[in-house]
């Protein structure tokens, strides 16, 4: 169902269901003005998050083969159905460095780079390849070529009357973009800032120190007038951008000084699943 969550412009949320998947949902969002509309995210590429995303566009008389499409990042519950918006007079953007990496994703060329990376840190080859076939990333991602339009920072994108400028904010992944619709003060944060959980930080090859860079990106989003914050996932909160950006750091920072000093213990957890018996491990 599709839920209004703004007025001038018109922006609604679809709720999708990540079922099994500790995420729970995706919020894909949409911008309507003047006849015009654009998608934030789509969800994994499945049945249940196509039927769902679909009937939500329904509701709202949107037909993916007249509406653009915004990739905020690469990710599967992001870009999963990406491939179904590709028509002749639409649009799917999406950030050039993060349309680069996703273009290695899709020809396994991460995961080499990643097992290699593993296996030099002591990582059993086998079992990289093992949880990689396991991986909702890999399973739900495209599984097809579309057509990009690639963007860059500070990229603007009109829908009617509404502007929206895209912002590289990358740490989440190499080249993740916010949206910002600066008259309205409204930012569609993604992955970059969540509400009800922390953003993971991995490593890319190519990108150095991601969580360094993903930390002086949690300034920078501050760096603009915000009074309404859209996250990617879970639910809207009344907390303000910048409360909640204070949060994140804090806890980056309580993390780090453990590992600093040494005293965070690795504890290795076997945890039953909606995948069956998986093992964490969680550093206490
Ligand atoms: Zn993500």
């Amino acid at each position: 169902m599709a839920e209004q969550v703004f007025h001038h412009p018109d922006i609604y949320r679809i709720d999708v269901p990540l079922t099994g998947n500790p995420l729970k949902n995706l919020n894909s969002y949409v911008i309507k003005d003047q006849g015009e509309s654009m998608v934030i995210d789509t969800g994994f590429r499945n049945e249940e998050c196509l039927k769902v995303l679909m009937k939500g566009l329904q509701e709202l008389g949107i037909s993916p083969e007249r509406t653009n499409l915004f990739v905020t990042h690469l990710h599967s519950d992001h870009i999963g159905l990406a491939q179904y918006f590709d028509y002749p007079d639409t649009k799917i953007y999406m950030g050039q460095r993060e349309s680069y990496y996703f273009r290695k994703l899709l020809y396994g060329k991460v995961r080499e780079e990643r097992a290699r990376l593993y296996v030099a840190e002591g990582y059993p080859k086998e079992k990289y390849y093992e949880s990689d076939h396991r991986n909702p990333a890999r399973i739900f991602m495209p599984n097809q070529e579309f057509f990009v339009t690639e963007i860059t920072d500070g990229a603007r994108i009109r829908i009617g009357n509404v502007e929206v400028t895209a912002l590289e904010m990358p740490g989440h992944t190499p080249g993740l973009m916010c949206c910002y619709l600066e008259k309205e003060k409204v930012m569609f944060t993604t992955d970059h800032v969540l509400f009800d959980i922390t953003p993971n930080i991995t490593n890319w090859l190519g990108m150095e120190e991601p969580l360094g860079c993903y930390l002086k990106n949690l300034d920078r989003i501050l760096e603009y007038e915000v009074l309404h914050t859209f996250p990617a996932h879970r639910n809207l909160s009344d907390k303000t951008l910048q409360q909640r950006v204070e949060e994140i750091k804090r806890h980056h920072r309580i993390r780090l000084e453990e590992i600093r000093k040494g005293k965070g213990e690795v504890i290795r957890e076997e945890r039953e699943t909606d995948r069956g018996i998986q093992h964490f491990y969680i550093l206490k």
